[in-house]
Formats: C-alpha cells, sequence, structure tokens
C-alpha cells in the first residue's frame, strides 16, 4: 500500500492553524492538532501520538505556521486516547506548557496508562460477560497493550469542566463537555469566529467509536446521543475535527449521525430476532466496515463494545432485557 502524503499545514482563519501529525499504521492516518496564535505563543487543541516521527512532524509544522515548539503556552486535550494526549506530556517538557483535559477523562490515567493490570482484569470480566469465545480471551484481554509505548504518561496541570473557558488570551473559546466516544471528551467552541474543534465528537465521514468498555459509563450511547445534540445547538461556520478534514454543516452532520444509529438499532433488534443472544453473537450479526471475520484483535473488542452500547439504550427504551449471567443472555421484551 502506497501511504498517501499528509495534507498541509494551513491556516484556517487569520491566527488559527491546522497541522496534520500522522498516526502510525492507523487507517485514520493523522490527527489534526489545531494552533491558536496569541501575544504569549501558540496554544493547541490535542497533541498526536507519541513518537519521534509525530513529535518531528508537530514541530516542523508549528515552524511552519511561524511559531515555535518551546512556546507552547498550553495543551487543550479533547481526550484521553493516545492520538490525542500521546504526546502532550512531550509538549508540556519541552515548552513548560500546561496540559489541560477534562477530570472524567483525567481520572481513567492511572489505571489505563501507569498500572493497567486491575483494568486487564476488568476487561477479562467483561468479555466474559459479553459472551468471548474461551479461545480468544486471552489475545482480546491484552490486545489494547500495544498503544501504551504511544503514550508518555502524564497527568493534566488543568482541569476544564462543561463551560470553563480555558485562557487562551484573545480567543473567546468555551470548552462543552460531549461524553460519549470517552467519559469526559470536551469539543471546543470559539465564539467570535464561530468554530466547532469538535476532537472526535463528530467527524465529516466516520462515525466515532462509542462502546461500553471498563472505563466507560454505563451507558456511552445514551451519553453520546446527548452529547450531539448539545453540540447541534451552537451556531456554528465551520466544523474543524481531529480527523479527516474540515467541514460546513454540523447540524446536518448531528442529524446523520442520529440517523446512523437508530440503524443500527434497528441491526441489533433484527439480530436479537435471529437468534442472537450474547453482546458477541449480535456483534457477529451487525454490519461493519468489513466481514466480521476480518476483524481482529481490539478492533474485534471495539466492534462488541459496540454492539453493547446499542444493545444498553434499547434496553433504556425498554426494548431488550437482560437475563443475567455469564455470559449476559439478551432478549427482545415482548409488547403485552
Ligand atoms: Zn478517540
Ligand atoms: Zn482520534
Amino acid at each position: 500500500m502506497v501511504e498517501q502524503p499528509l495534507p498541509p499545514v494551513e491556516r484556517v482563519r487569520p491566527g488559527l492553524w491546522s497541522i496534520p501529525v500522522p498516526i502510525p499504521n492507523n487507517p485514520l492516518r493523522y490527527v489534526l492538532v489545531y494552533a491558536f496564535e496569541t501575544d504569549k505563543g501558540p496554544y493547541l487543541v490535542d497533541a498526536g501520538w507519541n513518537t519521534d516521527d509525530a513529535f518531528g512532524v508537530l514541530c516542523q509544522g508549528l515552524t511552519h505556521a511561524g511559531f515555535d515548539i518551546a512556546n507552547v503556552q498550553g495543551v487543550l486535550v479533547t481526550h484521553i486516547h493516545p492520538d490525542h494526549y500521546g504526546l502532550a506530556g512531550r509538549i508540556r517538557e519541552s515548552s513548560g506548557a500546561w496540559v489541560a483535559l477534562h477530570p472524567a477523562d483525567a481520572a481513567l490515567v492511572h489505571d489505563r496508562y501507569e498500572e493497567p493490570d486491575d483494568l486487564l482484569d476488568r476487561v477479562a470480566t467483561m468479555l466474559r460477560r459479553v459472551g468471548a469465545p474461551e479461545a480468544e480471551l486471552e489475545s482480546l484481554q491484552r490486545s489494547a497493550m500495544p498503544v501504551l509505548p504511544f503514550v508518555v504518561t502524564t497527568h493534566p496541570d488543568v482541569l476544564l469542566e462543561d463551560g470553563d473557558k480555558p485562557e487562551v488570551p484573545g480567543w473567546d473559546l468555551v470548552a462543552i463537555w460531549t461524553p460519549g466516544h470517552t467519559a469526559g471528551h470536551l469539543c471546543f467552541y470559539e465564539r467570535n469566529m464561530r468554530l466547532m474543534l469538535s476532537g472526535d465528537h463528530v467527524l465529516p465521514r466516520i462515525t466515532p467509536n462509542i462502546s461500553v468498555h471498563p472505563q466507560a459509563p454505563s451507558n456511552p450511547l445514551a451519553d453520546y446521543l446527548a452529547s450531539l445534540e448539545k453540540v447541534g445547538e451552537y451556531e456554528t461556520e465551520e466544523v474543524l475535527p481531529a480527523h479527516e478534514h474540515r467541514f460546513v454543516g454540523l447540524s446536518a452532520r448531528v442529524a446523520e449521525l442520529r440517523a446512523h444509529h437508530e440503524q443500527r438499532f434497528v441491526e441489533v433488534t433484527d439480530a436479537i430476532a435471529d437468534g442472537a443472544v450474547t453482546a458477541w453473537d449480535i456483534a457477529s450479526q451487525m454490519q461493519w466496515s468489513r466481514p466480521w471475520e476480518r476483524i481482529n484483535g481490539f478492533m474485534r473488542r471495539a466492534a462488541v463494545g459496540e454492539a453493547l452500547a446499542h444493545v444498553r439504550v434499547l434496553e433504556e427504551r425498554g426494548l431488550v432485557q437482560a437475563v443475567e449471567g455469564e455470559p449476559v443472555r439478551w432478549e427482545l421484551v415482548k409488547k403485552s
């Protein structure tokens, strides 16, 4: 496969730059880091993976935009995933910048990146409950471990809650808490230019993974759908997402994403009606971007988590119910 070149470093608006930073061996290819110019130095939204290559490309991109990594003042991180948070610690080391995260994601740093043993136990428990075949348990349990080297474990200096205004002089930014993709996902809205920095919450073409896992809230998809409504209310001239490309039409995209999940609910209900009982069975009968047999490792875990996220919303709507046990079995609620 020929690697496509990264998109160019781009001036999005006067004083606001978009810098693509590569993600190794990942179909998303890059994360878009946004740099806000101020009198004190640049402030970044998101950081990138922790590789030398990514760090080098970020430094070059900042230079191209007329900045110096050593002058970075703050890093606003949309969420804890390695492609967003991974390099934050290294940027702080190079510049003394503060790193900001929502408290719900900050609370996950220790278990996820510092001492993952307990989390691995909880992943195993969950895999049994969703009905993962015994033969796949061990490999699936450890399938997220290869990303650990891509994060410099760091704790945030600043916690941003919903409605907080991060200190970025000359810009009117507000943090919007949008739980779903992660428990503490943040979008940032710039009021003067009506720009929505949407992180992974709203992307132009792909749908973010929303899944049940041991570090997710109990009903992440219900949170996600509420968070979609929340950002949809902002008058937005352009959306600046963390992957793919910037785009116009936030409310139309929100409507598409909502319709997508309604379609998924139908798939889940059909799967159960056709005899699927565990979340694993349900996932294996849903439509994915490739056949189920070719979804492996962490992708498979994410797919099952996503199936379960849909099941939980249907449970909340009173359409399906759980039969407790190991694995948990799902059935349709019979209409009386
Ligand atoms: Zn993410
Ligand atoms: Zn991402």
